[in-house]
C-alpha cells in the first residue's frame, strides 16, 4: 500500500492501516506536514490541540489552541513513535494502472533521480496547499508578488498590498500592520468574508476604522507592475502603490493528477468521486484521504475531520483482504 502525501491526514491514514496489520509506505514531495510548515511562522491553529490528534497520541499544548511550531513537533513525534515508513523529498510524478488492476508509481527527487514503485492499494492524500488560486492578471508572476505569507518583518515601512478578504488575508494584514508596513487591502467582495474567524475580525475592523490600514471593497485587481497594483472599482480604474503584493486568494487541489489516473472529478465543485463510507474512488483500490476529498471548497474538510478518513479506508481494505482470503 502506498499513501501519496504525508500531511496530517496521510499520516493518520498510515497509522490506521498499520493498526489493522498493514504496512503502508508514505511518499512525500517535501517533508512531513509540509503544509503546516508553510503556514505563517507564528500561526496559531483555530482548532484546539485535541482535535488535531492522530493515532490516539495525545497532543499537549501550552494553550488550548496550539501554535504552528507545537504542531510540527507533535507530528514529528507521532511519525517517529509509530515508526511510519516515509520516503521524503520524492514527488510522485506519474501513476499508471496496470491491466491486473495494480498501480505503478514514478517519483522524482530534488536532483531529478527517478524511482519506481508498485502497489495494490493507493491512497491519495495530496491536500490543496500547493496550488494557489491565480488572479490571472498581467504581472502576477513578478518576483514581489506572493501567494504565501510567512512573516512580516521584511516589509517594515514598505507599501504592501494584500489581495483577498478571507482568513489568510486578514491574518497577513494584522501581522504586516504590526510590523510597520503600510498596508492596503483590496477585496472584490462587498465586505470581509463571513468565514473570517470571529476572534480576528475586531482587530481588523479597528485598524480599518482608525485608518491604520486602507481597505477597498468591490476592488477587482486588473494588473500589477513593479510599482503599482491596478484595480477596478465600479466604473473607476484606480491604482495603489505596492513594493510587495500578497495575493491571498486561496488554494485548490491538483485535479490533473486525479483525472490522469481516471478518478472522476466534478467539473463544477472540483470534488473527486468518493464512496462516503469507505473513501474509495470510482477506481477500485484507489482511496482519498483529507482535504483533497473536498474539491475546491477547502473549508469543508480540514485536519479535524479529514484525520478520520483513514479509519474508513483501513476498514475497507481490511474487509477486502478478508473476503479475498475467504474466497481462496
Ligand atoms: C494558515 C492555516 C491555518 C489552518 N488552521 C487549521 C486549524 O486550526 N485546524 C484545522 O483542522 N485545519 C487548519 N488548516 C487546514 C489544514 O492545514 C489542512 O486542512 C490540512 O493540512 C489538510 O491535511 P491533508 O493531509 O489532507 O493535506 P496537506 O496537509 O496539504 O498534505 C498534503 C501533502 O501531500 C504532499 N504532496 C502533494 N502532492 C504530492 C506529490 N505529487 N507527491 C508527493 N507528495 C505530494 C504535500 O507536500 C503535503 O505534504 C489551516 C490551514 C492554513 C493554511
Amino acid at each position: 500500500m502506498i499513501i501519496i502525501g504525508a500531511g496530517p491526514c496521510g499520516l493518520s491514514a498510515a497509522i490506521e492501516c498499520q493498526n489493522l496489520g498493514m504496512n503502508p509506505l508514505l511518499i512525500e514531495k517535501e517533508n512531513i506536514v509540509s503544509s503546516i510548515s508553510h503556514y505563517p511562522t507564528h500561526q496559531r491553529f483555530f482548532s484546539s490541540s485535541d482535535r488535531l490528534e492522530i493515532g490516539g497520541i495525545p497532543f499537549p499544548s501550552v494553550e488550548r489552541k496550539p501554535k504552528r511550531a507545537e504542531a510540527l513537533a507533535y507530528y514529528r513525534e507521532v511519525s517517529q513513535r509509530k515508526h511510519l515508513r516515509i520516503n521524503a523529498y520524492e514527488k510522485v510524478t506519474k501513476v499508471i494502472r496496470t491491466e491486473q488492476g495494480e498501480f505503478e508509481l514514478f517519483t522524482a527527487d530534488p536532483h531529478n533521480n527517478i524511482a519506481a514503485y508498485s502497489c495494490s492499494y493507493l491512497i491519495l492524500a495530496t491536500g490543496y496547499y500547493n496550488h494557489p488560486n491565480k488572479l490571472h492578471v498581467e504581472g502576477e508572476e513578478l518576483p514581489h508578488v506572493f501567494h504565501y505569507f510567512k512573516e512580516a518583518h521584511p516589509y517594515f515601512q514598505k507599501n504592501v498590498v494584500v489581495i483577498g478578504g478571507k482568513n489568510s488575508a486578514v491574518d497577513a494584514t494584522l501581522e504586516l500592520e504590526k510590523a510597520g508596513a503600510n498596508v492596503t487591502v483590496l477585496y472584490r467582495g462587498e465586505d470581509i468574508s463571513d468565514d473570517v474567524k470571529p476572534w480576528i475580525l475586531p482587530e481588523f475592523r479597528s485598524l480599518e476604522r482608525k485608518k491604520n490600514i486602507q481597505v477597498r471593497y468591490d476592488a477587482e485587481v486588473t494588473a500589477i507592475n513593479e510599482h503599482y497594483v491596478y484595480f477596478q472599482s465600479g466604473e473607476a480604474h484606480e491604482k495603489v502603490q505596492a513594493d510587495f503584493v500578497f495575493a491571498m486568494t486561496g488554494y485548490h487541489p491538483d485535479h490533473a493528477m486525479l483525472q490522469r489516473i481516471g478518478v472522476q472529478v466534478d467539473e463544477k465543485t472540483g470534488r473527486p468521486y468518493v464512496e462516503d463510507t469507505t473513501m474509495e474512488t470510482n477506481i477500485t483500490n484507489i482511496y482519498i484521504a483529507g482535504v483533497l476529498a473536498a474539491g475546491n471548497n477547502a473549508n469543508e474538510i480540514f485536519i479535524e475531520n479529514g484525520r478520520h478518513h483513514g479509519e474508513r479506508i483501513a476498514a475497507s481494505i481490511k474487509q477486502k483482504a478478508l473476503l479475498s482470503h475467504r474466497d481462496e
